[in-house]
């Protein structure tokens, strides 16, 4: 069996590589009880991730190959720490009395919250016996695997919905959108609190017709509370260099607050609350 590491506070922008080099690929992982997962990090205290204080939870493991990922350190298994679900909920119960006095609570995010489906729904039940608000950050490609029992230990989605046309979407992604609406619709369908996420990238997402495909196909949707814009940032360029992945973005530049406001009031003009 593996060896358990140690949990360790960091962040997001931590390089984290080759720490469970005996792992099992991403793409063929069996994960059916999640009593033990691959983690990148944690924070402690993001107030961007959800209500309220926010615990988030950054597991290992996607199966998008975004060309813009900020944490492509997160993308195999074999990067993350091998820990178990038992030692994340004895640290969340800590901080616990903290996210519940500023009305937060935790986010899982990643990487991709639903490749480690156990480990994850095992965390996010922990969470719910604390208290706690919670939530998950995903792409929704791999909603398919997500039952009922999962959604009920979850208070809010944050969907990443990268593009709105599909062929936009495999040129960002490496796969395919049917899967994230698809999800996206169902989640509609049972009224579950969604926040979806569309990552400005100039000269790759802003092209005014795939904004306006995406921002039609959400306003109709009662669960949805916000559109957040997320603009493109180079903070995790190092990352790809450190990896030695080509990356196709070094000279793109993070849209101009001009760009950001015509794609608010684009989701906007469709109805949308946009951020
Ligand atoms: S879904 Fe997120 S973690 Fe996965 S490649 Fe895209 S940006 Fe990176």
């Amino acid at each position: 069996m593996a060896q358990l590491g140690t949990l360790e506070a960091g962040s997001r922008y931590d390089l984290r590589v080759g720490l469970s080099p005996d792992a099992p690929d991403e793409s063929a992982l069996r994960d059916d009880e999640g009593a033990f997962g691959y983690v990148h990090s944690y924070e402690t205290s993001s107030r961007y991730d959800g209500p309220g204080l926010r615990a988030v939870l950054f597991l290992s493991g996607c199966l998008l190959r975004c060309s813009y990922c900020h944490n492509p350190d997160t993308w195999h298994l074999k990067d993350g720490t091998y820990v178990s679900a038992a030692q994340v909920l004895e640290r969340l119960g800590s901080f616990a009395p903290a996210l519940l006095s500023l009305d937060g609570g935790l986010t899982i995010s990643g990487g991709e919250a639903l490749v480690q489906l156990a480990f994850s729904r095992r965390i996010l039940a922990g969470a719910k016996r604390m208290g706690l608000h919670t939530a998950i950050e995903t792409s929704g490609f791999l909603g398919d695997r997500v039952d009922d029992s999962y959604l009920s230990c979850l208070d809010l989605v944050l969907l990443d919905i990268k593009s709105g046309d599909p062929d936009t979407y495999r040129k960002a992604t490496g796969r395919d959108l049917a899967p994230t609406l698809r999800f996206a619709e169902r989640l509609a369908a049972i009224g579950k609190p969604v926040w979806v996420r569309f990552t400005l990238v100039p000269g790759l997402t802003d092209d005014p017709a795939n904004v306006e495909k995406l921002a039609r196909f959400v306003a109709p949707m009662k669960n949805v509370e916000w559109v957040e814009i997320q603009p493109f940032h180079q903070m995790g360029a190092f990352k790809w260099k450190a990896i030695g992945l080509e990356y196709k973005h070094a000279n793109t530049a993070p849209p101009s607050a001009a760009l950001v406001n015509r794609v608010i009031e684009q989701f906007r003009a469709a109805g949308c609350r946009a951020r």
